[in-house]
């Protein structure tokens, strides 16, 4: 890198960067209630000192947004950086530190956030301040976005954010959203490199049976509760196709590539090596790669009577489908329809579907994202990564923009597990070294 990052003293910035982390992860922003003002006017005081106006937008009272724009030249659409304010609830009992007092430990800053997602915030916020230092001219705007309510479906941030303040992201073509980063693994010949370019999608299903009330000292076969849980029993002996997705089978390909012998077997062409009984088998029973080759339908809320001795009139139970890319709400809906076989048990899809999505790995800023990681770790393998769960990037997805799942940090299994648990951390490595390859990304797809 020369030009403007010739002028960065990435030791002060990465100093910098560690302490605005330490002081934003001080700040409670547990969602519910969120509280996320109070994270916004410490971003908007972190800009404002450095000459950056911001604009904060409450959804609810106390429920901020916050947008800030570093103005390129406008020869090539913008990039919003998106992170959400918002943390989940850290129970104190069993963290060894306060999740939000800001401690120091053996190289590493405590805090609940400080994976999910603040950190990203803060490398987005480090990147913005040191190109407006460095006078670094950019050919497209750069959108700090700080939104609330990630944790609990986005309603007051993200989605509050694409309805009412569509303006706030406006020529932008490209965001870039939490997770991603440098898997390392005892069993991996190589770190691999994840970059998430599209995330499962929820279809919230509810299957709904009636019948006769009656006693339940005389039952019958037809029962409200019988009939569905005939019904679910079909529903979880049927399965949906395996569909391998171009961009999965890169990913497998990836990941073979780093594993010992004979691990990654028949991951050179999954479609045909799950036609294989055996491999299909073996395959399936990691959960998360079988998630990443079929829509799932996991019963997780079941209803009946509330009390034990009335047959109820009614019996309901709640679906977590999850899509994947390509799959259509309506056929979802009628395939389930179809194996449950029972014209009397009602399928509704209860809650908003949102549309599969997905960002093609070909783009100018994936292929940046990519170098970035070979920058960071030079070993790695880098690899496009789809997300069964999901984050606020599908929201921006439906805007119309490409949305990427990206950070510039080095973590193994045991440090990822702290994401939702206990003594959630970041290295100061991490944090060093993650403000430099953040703001060098940025520099690469947008400098001038
Ligand atoms: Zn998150």
């Amino acid at each position: 890198m020369d030009g403007p990052a010739m002028s960065i003293d990435w030791k002060a910035l990465g100093d910098e960067t560690a302490d605005l982390l330490r002081r934003y992860l001080m700040i409670d922003t547990t969602n519910p209630p969120g509280n996320e003002l109070a994270g916004a006017t410490f971003l908007a005081g972190v800009l404002a000192g450095e000459g950056i106006p911001s604009e904060t937008v409450e959804s609810a009272p106390g429920r901020a947004n916050l947008m800030a724009r570093l103005r390129g030249d406008g020869s090539l659409p913008g990039i919003v950086l998106h992170h959400h304010i918002d943390v989940v609830y850290a129970d104190r009992r069993y963290w060894t530190v306060d999740p939000f007092g800001g401690v120091l430990r053996d190289g590493y800053l405590y805090g609940r956030g400080a994976i999910d997602m603040k950190s990203t915030g803060i490398m987005h916020l480090a990147a913005l301040l040191a190109l407006k230092r460095a006078k670094a001219p950019l050919k497209r705007d750069l959108i700090f976005l700080a939104t609330a309510d990630e944790e609990a479906g986005s309603a007051y941030g993200a989605r509050f954010v694409a309805d009412q303040r569509r303006d706030w992201i406006a020529g932008a073509e490209y965001a870039i959203s939490e997770l991603g980063g440098i898997e390392t693994h005892a069993g991996f010949k190589a770190p691999l490199g994840h970059i998430v370019i599209s995330e499962k999608t929820g279809l919230p299903l509810t299957l709904t049976a009636k019948s006769q009330p009656g006693h339940g000292s005389m039952p019958w076969p037809d029962t409200a509760p019988h009939r569905l849980i005939r019904a679910l029993n079909r529903l979880l002996a049927s399965e949906r196709p395996l569909r391998v997705l171009p961009e999965v089978q890169e990913y497998f390909v990836r990941l073979a590539s780093v594993l010992p012998e004979p691990e990654g077997r028949g991951y050179d062409d999954l479609a045909r090596s799950l036609r294989d009984d055996a491999f299909r088998a073996r395959f399936l029973t990691r959960r998360l790669h079988a998630a990443m080759v079929r829509t799932t339908f996991a019963v997780t809320m079941l209803h009946g009577s509330e009390k034990r001795n009335v047959i109820p009139p009614e019996a309901w139970a709640g679906i977590d489908c999850r899509m994947l890319a390509g799959d259509e709400p309506a056929e979802i809906v009628a395939w389930v329809k179809g194996v449950i076989d029972d014209d009397q048990i009602e399928v509704t899809v209860t809650g908003e579907p949102k549309v599969p999505n997905l960002s093609p790995p070909d783009t100018a800023l994936y292929k940046s994202l990519a170098e970035a990681l070979r920058r960071r770790a030079p070993e790695a393998v880098v690899a496009p990564e789809i997300l069964v769960g999901f984050t606020d990037n599908w929201v921006f997805r439906r805007c119309g923009l490409h949305g990427y799942g990206w950070s510039p940090f080095i973590m193994d299994e045991g440090e990822w597990g702290r994401v939702h648990g206990n003594d959630e951390r970041l290295s100061l490595e991490n944090i060093h070294a993650g403000a430099r390859c953040y703001t060098e990304m940025l520099l690469d797809v947008a400098g001038a």
